[in-house]
């Protein structure tokens, strides 16, 4: 990273309160919730719905590590920034062992003067995702709408990263049959969710998921919050230290050696054979 980067980032400190929270109302309960939606079936020649990994860049993932994945919901938001310095200051101390995430996108947070950010995720190495143009709960609409709202974010991030569909998580985790028949991609849930949104300190953040740790987690939180961004400067190290790697969710997919599939809904993704 050159340090011309590093430091535009470290100087645009600036915090609010975010404009929504996904609040969850089905939340899994971190380590106690038990669904395995791990799916380690092999791929079928021309099998078009699985979720291509082939071009997902796993040369900085540490193979003696534990990996996890960490996830921010409702970007762009004002703290997004400050995201990207505390992972940029991180990778400049440990490129040994460099920090990723997958960002969660929604178009409609966007202006004109926001979308240098999804260039800036891409050259962290972030992964862009859909978060959905509008944050409406997708099983409250009809087929047009749910499709629209999809494809709508698609189109935009599209424009950074010339990719024609991005991992999907559905606003407030809420899915059912018709969002998962509509769904162009894998839907990323979670299984440690570290109620950032709520008000929760950084200590109780970086708490929630320091004590559920477990290889192929995969970590909720939220760009918005000034706690979350004091959360990840206790938690990057700490991780490091506990021989994990964050890495984002299609890092964390290859890796393992997991098949991630269209419509399907994923908490974690557990290393296969
Ligand atoms: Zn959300």
């Amino acid at each position: 990273m050159k340090k011309f980067f590093l430091q535009s980032l470290l100087l645009s400190l600036t915090f609010c309160t975010c404009f929504s929270a996904c609040n969850s109302a089905k939340t899994p309960q971190n380590k106690f919730f038990s669904s395995s939606v791990t799916e380690a079936n092999p791929i079928e020649k021309n099998d078009d719905t699985v979720w291509d990994l082939s071009d997902v860049n796993t040369t900085m993932v540490q193979a003696n590590r534990n990996l996890i994945a960490f996830t921010f919901d409702d970007s762009p938001s004002k703290t997004l920034e400050n995201i990207f310095a505390v992972f940029a200051s991180f990778n400049e101390q440990h490129p040994d062992c460099p920090a990723f995430a997958t960002v969660f996108f929604n178009g409609g947070l966007f202006r004109e003067n926001s979308l240098h950010l999804l260039h800036t995720a891409l050259a962290l190495g972030f992964e862009l995702g859909n978060h959905t143009q509008s944050h409406l709960n997708l099983t409250t609409l009809d087929e047009p709408s749910l499709q629209k709202e999809i494809d709508d974010t698609d189109a935009l991030l599209a424009q950074a990263d010339g990719k024609p569909r991005h991992l999907l998580r559905a606003p407030y985790g809420s899915t059912n049959e018709q969002v998962k028949a509509c769904a162009p991609t894998p839907l990323i849930s979670w299984n440690i969710d570290t109620l950032d949104w709520t008000g929760a300190s950084a200590e109780r953040i970086s708490e929630t998921v320091l004590s559920n740790l477990s290889d192929g987690a995969i970590v909720l939180m939220h760009d918005g919050h000034k706690e979350t961004v004091n959360a990840l400067k206790i938690l990057l190290p700490a991780l490091y230290e506990k021989n994990y790697q964050v890495v984002n969710v299609s890092q964390l997919a290859k890796a393992h050696n997991c098949v991630m599939r269209k419509g399907k809904e994923y908490i974690r993704l557990r290393k296969q054979a």
